[in-house]
């Protein structure tokens, strides 16, 4: 057995990271997670900390699930890799495919199968595309999505997206146009006091605004999540929905809905979609599908949408050796079986109050300038001064926060500039929320 240090020493030198920062690694060494146990995680160094963040947002019945770990053995004895093309398929794609549409809202009826959220998003690129080619309007192309977006790694997946800081490290693929996110703690000049619902509809009129600039005839499709998770938890107010939904209605603009972080559950119903009441004409999702034990994502097609790609007589070309894996479909199976027992509305009926029970006096807090959460996610802005809502110099205190402060008190969080984020497993109780709070408030406590 390796000690820490050879560990760190070796990581340090041949393990290119995603999203890190090589020169943090020299300095401090990585954080060793050696293992795992309900809601927490431990590190080689023995220290014990409650996941707030469900992993990557994705192991959200905890670390704990002996029935997916017998799925997956069972899978591997029985089948353990078959493809989904030329005619092909196996009875565990087959069976996920139709729960999963069984789950989604009723006019969602075909799922495509990836290996994650990025290449699901890249997907729906390409099955827009043969959309409207199949409808005579292959000059249907622009796509539109939000500033801050995350919707991936991959270079559509990061054009599609709206970070910036990605943006300067490779050149994004044309025709990708973004909007600003529904922010409403974020309102700047004349919005800046704006009323919340008032502000919802002007981020969602700035839709149509962009559909109008570039020519409803040469717009394709919107990309959204439905709560941005990695951008900083973006809640939408009320009033955004409904309007981006008649928006995308009114000019034929077909709606992608990226729940990668929101489908099977978070926002207290299967999906998200269901949640706002949309329709959209593709869900994408991934993370939680198999409760992040093994990489599965995919996309849900709408009746519309899949009977123009089924109306062309050629090949569907387009796919991945993994696409509808037999293990991860059998993982995928027994996620669902154990979310339809309960953890689902559970969110909905009690987890959900709870939250905002214990969440929201964060606000409270001397640094905190606004707490939000909804279903089983949640944020706190960070200012400097509430009053103003003055953010610290260099925007990306929260992320000192939660590199440090948040992990001295037990807790892992995540940060995005000045917010800091929360998305807790489904399986806490109500102490555990009340405890994952405490930590919260002492983590700020240790940054003042
Ligand atoms: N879309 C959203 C909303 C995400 O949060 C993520 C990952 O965090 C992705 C897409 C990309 O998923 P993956 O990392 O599985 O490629």
């Amino acid at each position: 057995m390796k000690t820490l240090q050879q560990w760190q020493t070796a990581d340090a030198a041949h393990h290119l990271h995603p999203f890190t920062n090589q020169a943090d690694i020299n300095r401090q060494g990585s954080r060793v997670i050696s293992h795992a146990q309900g809601a927490y995680i431990f590190e080689a160094n023995g220290h014990r900390l409650l996941d707030g963040m469900s992993g990557l947002w994705c192991c959200n019945l905890g670390y704990s699930q002996p029935r997916i770990n017998q799925a997956i053995a069972a899978q591997l004895e029985e089948l353990p890799y078959y493809n989904t093309f030329f005619q092909c398929t196996h009875p565990r794609a087959t069976e996920l495919a139709q729960a999963i549409c069984n789950k989604a809202p009723a006019h969602l009826n075909r799922v495509f199968f990836t290996n994650s959220g990025s290449e699901a998003n890249d997907s729906v690129l390409r099955f827009v595309h043969r959309y409207w080619d199949a409808r005579g309007k292959p000059q249907r192309k622009a796509i539109i999505a939000r500033e801050n977006a995350y919707h991936g790694s991959t270079i559509a997946g990061a054009s599609l997206g709206g970070m910036g800081f990605m943006h300067e490290q490779f050149e994004p693929l044309r025709g990708i146009h973004h909007i600003p996110q529904p922010y409403w703690f974020g309102a700047k000049g004349d919005n800046a006091d704006m009323d919340e619902q008032d502000f919802g509809l002007w981020a969602a009129n700035q839709l149509e605004n962009k559909i109008l600039a570039l020519g409803p005839d040469n717009v394709a499709a919107f990309f959204a999540e439905p709560i941005q998770g990695a951008g900083g938890v973006i809640i939408p107010p009320d009033s955004y929905w409904p309007r981006i939904q008649e928006i995308c209605r009114q000019y034929d603009v077909l709606l992608v809905v990226d729940e990668v972080i929101f489908g099977f559950g978070r926002t207290g119903e299967w999906f998200a979609s269901q949640f706002y009441q949309l329709e959209p004409d593709f869900i994408v999702f991934a993370k939680g599908v198999t409760n992040g034990f093994v990489p599965l994502g995919g996309v849900l097609v709408s009746d519309r949408v899949s009977e123009a790609l089924l109306s062309h007589t050629n090949d569907l070309a387009h796919g991945f050796t993994y696409s509808g894996h037999p293990v991860a479909c059998a993982a995928a199976l027994a996620t669902l079986d154990i979310l339809a027992e309960g953890p689902i509305s559970r969110i909905k009926n009690e987890l959900s109050q709870t939250m905002r029970d214990y969440w929201l006096p964060l606000a409270d807090h001397p640094l905190v300038g606004q707490a939000r959460c909804k279903g089983l996610v949640g944020a706190l802005e960070l200012v400097k001064d509430k009053a103003s809502k003055q953010r610290f110099a260099g925007n990306g205190h929260a992320g000192t926060v939660c590199r440090n402060m948040s992990l001295q008190a037990g807790l892992v969080m995540r940060a995005t500039g000045d917010t800091m984020i929360i998305a807790p497993p489904f399986i806490l109780d109500r102490n555990e929320i009340k405890d994952l709070t405490e930590r919260a408030w002492q983590a700020l406590d240790l940054t003042q």
